[in-house]
């Protein structure tokens, strides 16, 4: 994995001629880090930003200059606004980085908000290292800061989903809706005449809350997301019904029931299945408390992005109305404290940092209450290892012994399985020339590999960290 990994530091960014790509993240069985340098005469362009989340290791990458020389870098492209793929872009700033970004409105919005988020996180969470002298960095520091996110924000620049722009005479690009989250996209670069498709993160053929995702009709190289390569996700009706089992199950205890949630991923899915569960009385009127200013902000896009989502304003309106939504750290001080059942969402989905920590730090070892997981839990997190069972938590430098019941829904996920991944190629009648499997652990993009070979006769590669294959 890390091992792959180029040593030298500052390597010019073209080093092949006619047209390359460099897989800087989300390869090797790593799913985070989202990075892919296509190297074109005249221009390199980066698709995707993503920060490395997960173990030591991994987030390690972040301190990391990336093997190429970033003031050569014209040009950023991003498919959706998730931390995976837009994290890193402060740091691309700080190391030079003078280009346009560009990318759908929503998705710039979304941006926006994930990085002054993750950008006060890590003030935080290094003022409070210094202070708690629990960092083996001396002092720790924020990877990037409020004013570095500034800069990045002025270099934004918003394109029409669905239109061609044209950015150098032999080279254009299209961003198309692939569902995933709000103002998410698959990205396809025309160079010479030549089609690149980048998948990002495909959604569901039939998602609750966003549209059925567009679909390549051509590729002659194809970079394919995995993350589920190797799994079929119930259907959204059963995970419904296992959503509502959860809640009530947990209130016959007289628990509360937390869920650790992305802000864009699926809070608002969430938000909107509890209503209509709340509406059918198939679960009790218990509280439920949106703690997540993020998932507060983003909901506000959704007012303003409506070409974007199923859900009607006047509806969106009476839902937001009926939940608690905080803002102030004062209010999650106050809610993890109170005994009355309640149903908690907050961030962050893995269980890294975020408020969902305040909350099991003083609740981790109460038997009656649960922590439900809807999204995808890399490897190396929190989120991950109380998923396998782990019995103690470790927040904030203290180690306290875990005893919530675990549950675990998958159909909520914002990521498709291995059979919308297939549906989503459906219309790719010639096989590309060059494909490859990005965005997935060993084993799911192993499993999609064998896959893809066998319902399309498609051969796929699994690119190493920082590898550079030439396509033309
Ligand atoms: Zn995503």
């Amino acid at each position: 994995m890390v091992e792959h990994r180029a040593s030298s530091a500052e390597t010019p960014v073209t080093t092949i001629t006619g047209v390359s790509i460099q897989f800087l993240g989300a390869s090797s069985g790593i799913v985070t880090g989202s990075k892919y340098l296509v190297s074109a005469p005249g221009m390199n362009i980066l698709v995707d930003c993503g920060l490395f989340q997960g173990d030591k290791r991994s987030r390690a990458l972040n301190w990391e200059a990336p093997p190429v020389n970033v003031p050569d870098i014209d040009l950023v492209l991003l498919t959706h606004g998730h931390l995976d793929h837009t994290g890193f872009l402060p740091r691309l700033v700080n190391l030079g980085f003078k280009g346009r970004i560009l990318a759908t409105g929503p998705t710039l919005n979304v941006t926006g908000i994930i990085l002054k988020d993750t950008a006060k996180i890590q003030e935080e969470d290094a003022e409070r290292a210094n202070r708690r002298g629990y960092s083996s960095h001396k002092p720790a520091q924020p990877l990037y800061d409020l004013k570095d996110v500034e800069r990045t924000l002025k270099l934004f620049d918003e394109v029409t989903e669905g239109e061609w722009t044209t950015l150098a005479p032999t080279i254009k690009v299209r961003f198309q809706s692939v569902g995933h989250i709000i103002g998410a996209t698959f990205i396809e670069l025309d160079i010479s005449g030549e089609r690149i498709v980048f998948s990002g993160d495909i959604g569901r053929q039939e998602d609750i809350l966003l549209y059925t995702p567009k679909r390549p009709e051509r590729a002659d190289v194809l970079l394919i997301e995995s993350t589920y390569g190797d799994r079929v996700h119930g259907s959204q009706a059963d995970t419904v019904l296992q959503l509502a089992e959860v809640i009530n199950e947990t209130f016959s205890r007289g628990g509360s029931l937390f869920i650790p949630s992305f802000a864009v991923e699926r809070t608002q899915l969430l938000m909107f299945v509890i209503w209509r569960l709340l509406g059918e009385k198939r679960i009790p009127d218990i509280p439920v408390v949106i703690d997540s200013p993020m998932g507060v902000s983003v909901l506000d896009l959704f007012h303003h992005s409506r070409t974007w989502h199923k859900l009607d304003p006047e509806e969106c309106t009476r839902m937001c109305a009926h939940f608690h939504r905080t803002m102030r750290f004062q209010e999650t001080l106050r809610f993890r404290k109170d005994n009355e059942p309640k149903i908690v969402i907050a961030g962050s989905g893995m269980v890294t940092g975020g408020r969902i920590l305040n909350y099991l730090e003083y609740r981790a070892g109460n038997t009656n209450d649960t922590l439900l997981f809807v999204g995808y839990q890399a490897q190396g997190t929190k989120g991950r290892a109380l998923l396998e069972g782990a019995t103690t938590l470790r927040v904030y430098g203290k180690v306290v012994p875990f005893k919530m019941q675990v549950r675990r829904i998958d159909g909520l996920s914002a990521h498709g399985d291995q059979r919308d991944l297939l549906w989503w190629l459906e219309l790719v009648k010639d096989p590309p020339r060059n494909v490859f499997i990005v965005h997935g652990e060993k084993d799911a993009a192993l499993a999609f590999q064998k896959l893809l070979l066998e319902q399309r006769g498609w051969v796929a590669e699994l690119p190493a960290l920082n590898q550079q294959v030439k396509i033309s």
